[in-house]
């Protein structure tokens, strides 16, 4: 009997659980839900007040999904997707928390699920070939296994901003929002920040504040969203699909949504042919903008008609043409930062209670106890919204203090960027899983499926294991070395390495830049996962007991 199988019985020591699992957003649910599913004993530990992670964590006005709800969702169950309504196409923040909670009480997650507790350290025991994870509340418990399921935008970033801790009014980040309603109403109001999150908030406070003022230090590419209400034809219609939709997702988009494979680049349709492409795109809004030509991301020059196409949008939309010329992106190719998805984002500046501020030629000095200084003119407020993301896809990880083999933290490991195998899997870190780490295609998917994707091939792995009697699973470092460059390559086929965005790391002081994601499309990537498994995962190496023994002696 192997290791993992005398700790998966009932009457496993206390304190002892086959798998532990960091977070309980989608990744951590799910991955609960498999893990059960093959009779393993399971702790997941969150460190919110809740489930959900992102949509528990993310508040702020506006906040909603920009994959669209019928394909930003589970797909494990059918009976959950076919019961589920939801209400726009674009479900908004409360409803999506409300979606999470439903999943943790329909496959009766909680009792499992231990919340208001971090993760502090996890320490990797070779003489035991298994992990010693310390909490917040100072328990240690002892698990064969760790599947990080920690987010890859659930660090929130805080900006390094002169007198901030001064400031009289009340300071909010959309990562970290308040749980009561937040009502802006009278107040003169700053956003710092115009990502998704600044781009999805700044109608909705502007619609409240006496005045809300904009500092931007980069313009973004943005699509309008035209979200609806969803009939019940649509989601049935939809419904009577998902078989499809859902296959389509997940083997052939590169990024996870079900929608036309383009068979054609940008430069092959004359001028009046690529207007009208775009025209029809931009009126039904949402992300597939992006997949009208198969060379946007990888062509500056058929990637230029799209990103002139948008910047002529702005300029018809905002009424100022100084005001136009600064939101007009002109720094990285379209889609090369996540592009982003609103209702009325632009149209916004027309207001007369709002004002943009171009932080690149007047930075912001300080904060003062009643405004921000910037380009040495004071912006009086009431209250300071900070819309400045997150440390991206590594951030969450490189809190934990991980040990893998002879005391190397993980953190040591990446300190030039992160480094794994498919993902997946970090040499000399045995039995350690990421759920969408960076080298998987992770942020640039509707991460919903790659999540899915990740979690089945990790509790198919863990299956294969205790059938064999394995004990011990680890990356090679050859392995992850060839992947680490495969990675590299990829990314620089195409035009993304060329913008300073948050997949680069680009948003955090002395961060390595590094492309971090894997660029390659979710259809290849799982293929690649596939054959791995299917070669007996190749490029790992499975210990069984007395050889891990010899493993952690040598
Ligand atoms: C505003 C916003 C909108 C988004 N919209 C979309 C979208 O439309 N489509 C899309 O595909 N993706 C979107 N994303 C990305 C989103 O993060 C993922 O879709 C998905 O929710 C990630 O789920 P997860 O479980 O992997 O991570 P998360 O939801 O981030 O959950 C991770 C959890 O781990 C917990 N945690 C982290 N570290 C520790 C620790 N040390 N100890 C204990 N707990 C810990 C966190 O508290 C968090 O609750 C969006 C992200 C944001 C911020």
């Amino acid at each position: 009997m192997s290791a993992l199988q005398s700790v998966s019985r009932k009457d496993h020591a206390p304190g002892a659980y086959d798998v532990v699992v960091v977070g309980a957003g989608f990744a951590g649910m799910y991955m609960l839900h498999r893990l059960r599913g093959l009779g393993l004993t399971v702790r997941v530990y969150e460190q919110g007040g809740d489930v959900g992670g992102t949509w528990y964590w993310n508040r702020y006005p506006g906040a909603r999904c920009d994959v669209e709800s019928m394909q930003y969702s589970y797909s494990f169950s059918d009976e959950l997707q076919q019961q589920w309504n939801w209400s726009e196409r674009y479900a908004p923040q409360p409803e999506i928390l409300r979606y999470a909670n439903h999943v943790a009480d329909r496959f009766n997650l909680r009792r499992d699920i231990q919340l208001n507790t971090r993760v502090d350290r996890a320490a990797f025991d070779e003489s035991a070939n298994s992990w010693s994870v310390t909490m917040s509340d100072g328990k240690t418990v002892i698990a064969k296994y760790v599947v990080l399921a920690t987010g890859c935008l659930s660090n929130a970033r805080m900006p390094d901003i002169k007198g901030l801790s001064d400031f009289k009014g009340r300071v909010y980040h959309t990562g970290h929002w308040p749980h009561e309603r937040i009502d802006f109403t009278g107040l003169r109001v700053a956003v710092i920040g115009t990502g998704s999150s600044g781009i999805q908030s700044v109608p909705v406070i502007a619609e409240q504040a006496s005045h809300l003022t904009v500092f931007q230090r980069t313009a973004n590419f943005s699509i309008p969203a035209r979200n609806a209400p969803l009939t019940e034809e649509e989601r049935q219609a939809f419904r009577a699909k998902y078989p499809e939709i859902r296959r389509f997702a997940r083997e052939v988009a590169r990024n996870g949504i079900y929608t036309e494979m383009p068979d054609r680049g940008a430069l092959d349709d004359g001028d009046n042919e690529r207007r009208a492409k775009y025209e029809q795109r931009w009126a039904r809004g949402g992300l597939t903008f992006m997949s009208v030509y198969n060379n946007l991301g990888l062509d500056k020059a058929a990637n230029d008609t799209a990103a002139n196409f948008v910047r002529e949008k702005i300029a018809e939309i905002v009424r100022d043409p100084q005001t136009a010329k600064l939101l007009q992106p002109n720094n990285h190719p379209i889609g090369s930062k996540r592009i982003c998805i609103d209702t009325d984002y632009f149209a916004t500046f027309n207001r007369p209670n709002v004002t943009l501020v171009d932080i690149r030629s007047n930075p912001i000095e300080e904060i003062l106890p009643n405004a921000v200084r910037a380009g040495g003119k004071d912006y009086e407020i009431d209250a300071l919204v900070l819309a400045t993301g997150f440390d991206a896809m590594t951030g969450s990880v490189a809190k934990i203090d991980i040990r893998g083999r002879h005391g190397q933290t993980l953190n040591q490991k990446w300190a030039e960027g992160p480094k794994t195998y498919l993902g997946l899997m970090s040499a000399g870190f045995p039995n350690l899983f990421i759920i969408t780490g960076p080298g998987s295609p992770s942020v640039l998917s509707n991460m919903i499926v790659s999540i899915e994707q990740h979690v089945d091939w990790i509790s198919d792995c863990l299956a294969f294991m205790r059938d064999r009697g394995f004990e011990a699973m680890e990356a090679e470092r050859e392995a992850e070395e060839k992947w680490v460059a495969h990675v590299n390559e990829v990314a620089h086929t195409t035009l993304y390495p060329q913008a300073n965005s948050w997949y680069m790391g680009a948003n955090i002081p002395d961060k390595p830049q590094i492309f971090m994601p894997y660029i390659g499309g979710v259809g290849v990537y799982r293929q690649i996962c596939n054959g791995v498994a299917a070669k007996g995962y190749e490029g790992f190496v499975m210990i069984a007991a007395e050889q891990a023994q010899r493993v952690a002696t040598s």
